[in-house]
């Protein structure tokens, strides 16, 4: 329990109310999709705060792998076929991203995920193991008409909570909601303008970098979020499914904007796999951006970063 507790602490991405809004702005918290969602608003919109939370229930009815009798558990563990619309739009946005950039994302991570079992392991899986899960690994295999897996196992931990962020503000804003922060665990997505921190990968309880974002989602992958230490070697939950292992790009964080918090957190996953390179993806993604700060503490960004979003990023000692 003590070792959850740490890493929902550090969030990867801290929103700053400006002093003229604090009052009259509230946060609800609840715990969804394994983590702790939360959302801001203006005391008025209160009870619009409160009907988002219960789409967040339907969506984790939809999405978790691990709650029995959620539709992907179903897929997962009966075969069950018919899909949601909320679940058909993730799994044709999954399988074409996945396309785009290789496999370096891939829904069907699930049997590695489970070998890595970040939050319980203490020492790394050999590589015959390694080896034999990823026998079952490859977005190839499945289709969505009529909707096939073939004997893969499907994990939407990379993307999920980014259409829940999407779809928790489309109903906040039909609700008449005109100033939010809704943040599922560092996957922040922003109605009104906000100054957003990003965390020092090097030492998380630091703010690296802050930027200003209007009606946009941030979200940020990174190799400090869930891991295990075993002789000194730090292994992750982000994990590169063309070795089986954790990736390994020279990429301490990635942080993606974008108005979809979904492409924002399928991006940061695939470009926290591919490296630097992984930045060409942003070009076929409108009005996308991205930040990595690398293991040697370079900061490489999107043309025109800086200026887009008045970055600055603080000194460090
Ligand atoms: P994120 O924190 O958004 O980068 O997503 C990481 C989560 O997505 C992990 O906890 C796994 O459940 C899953 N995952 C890990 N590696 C990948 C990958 N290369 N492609 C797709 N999903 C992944
Ligand atoms: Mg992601």
């Amino acid at each position: 329990m003590k070792k959850i507790c740490s890493f929902f602490l550090i969030l990867t991405i801290v929103v700053f109310l400006c002093s003229c809004n604090k009052e009259e702005q509230k946060t609800m918290q609840n715990f969804y999709f394994d983590t702790l969602i939360s959302i801001t608003v203006g005391e008025k919109d209160l009870p619009a705060a409160n009907k988002a939370f219960d789409i967040c229930a339907e969506l984790e009815n939809t999405f978790s792998r691990t709650k029995k009798g959620s539709e992907l558990y179903k897929i997962n563990e009966e075969g069950f076929s018919s899909l949601s619309p909320h679940m058909q739009e993730v799994l044709e946005f999954s399988l074409d991203f996945s396309k785009e950039c290789d496999g370096a994302f891939d829904i069907t991570v699930a049997p590695l995920t489970d070998l890595w079992n970040i939050k319980e392991r203490t020492v790394p899986p050999s590589d015959e193991e390694i080896a034999l899960a990823l026998r079952t690994v490859g977005y190839q295999s499945i289709t969505l008409s009529p909707f096939q897996k073939g004997d893969v196992g499907i994990d939407l931990g990379a993307v999920a909570k980014g259409y829940a962020a999407d779809i928790i503000r489309e109903k906040l804003v039909k609700e008449g909601v005109d100033k939010a922060i809704i943040d599922l665990g560092g996957n922040v997505q922003l109605i009104g303008e906000y100054t957003v921190g990003i965390r020092n990968p090097f030492n998380p309880e630091e703010i690296y970098a802050k930027f200003t974002l209007k009606d946009k989602s941030a979200v940020t992958s990174g190799a400090y979020q869930r891991y295990f230490t075993s002789n000194g070697v730090r292994y992750h939950h982000i994990l590169d499914p063309r070795t089986g292992k954790c990736a390994d790009s020279g990429i301490a964080s990635v942080t993606v904007i974008s108005e979809s918090s979904m492409q924002a957190d399928a991006l940061s996953t695939a470009i926290f796999v591919i490296g630097k390179d992984g930045l060409k993806l942003c070009d076929k993604y409108p009005l996308t951006d991205a930040l990595l700060i690398m293991e040697d503490g370079e900061i490489i960004t999107t043309e025109g970063f800086g200026e887009k979003y008045s970055l600055t990023v603080f000194e460090k000692n």
